[in-house]
Parts: structure tokens; C-alpha cells; sequence
């Protein structure tokens, strides 16, 4: 499975591809992995700002990983989600 962009745009739903360049919410939980918020330009942003309803905020520029990059840190993500599964399978069957 290989994708030829890295994510889309939160608000756009445009591509936004590897190795460019790409704005995030300076808001702490918008940038959590799990939420991962990524705009593909500062309008992106701005839409997104009156919908979580910031207060202090600002947009900040950020740069998408290299293909392998991504690839790695997905295979990790993925590595650690397989443990905890494992473990939580045994618990319950205790
Ligand atoms: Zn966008
Ligand atoms: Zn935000």
C-alpha cells in the first residue's frame, strides 16, 4: 500500500504531499497523534479555528516527512498497537 501524498488537508481535504511544507494548529490537542491536524495552507487553518473554538491561537509551519519516514514511523505505530492487542487479549481471557 503505497500512497503518493502524505495526508490531506484537515479542512480542504486537498493533498498535501511528502517533503513540502504545511501548517499546524500551535493548540496543544490539535496535535496530538491521534488528532494530527495538518492544513495545507493558513486559510485551512483560520476555517478551522472558529470550529474548536481557540482562543489563543496561531498557525505554525511545519514540514511532511520523506516517503520512508512516514513508512517507518507508520511500522512503528503499528508495532506498538500489536503489542498492546496482544496484551489486552490475554487479560481478558484471564
Ligand atoms: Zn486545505
Ligand atoms: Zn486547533
Amino acid at each position: 500500500m503505497e500512497s503518493t501524498f502524505w495526508k490531506r488537508c484537515s479542512t480542504c481535504k486537498k493533498e498535501i504531499p511528502f517533503r513540502a511544507s504545511y501548517w499546524v494548529c500551535n493548540v496543544s490537542t490539535c496535535n496530538r497523534a491521534n488528532t494530527g491536524f495538518a492544513f495545507c495552507s493558513v486559510n485551512c487553518w483560520d476555517a478551522h479555528v472558529p470550529m474548536l473554538r481557540h482562543r489563543d491561537s496561531w498557525a505554525e509551519e511545519a514540514r511532511s516527512p520523506t516517503p520512508e519516514e512516514w513508512a517507518r514511523r507508520q511500522r512503528e505505530a503499528a508495532a506498538k498497537q500489536g503489542r498492546r492487542g496482544v496484551r489486552e487479549l490475554g487479560r481478558r481471557g484471564r
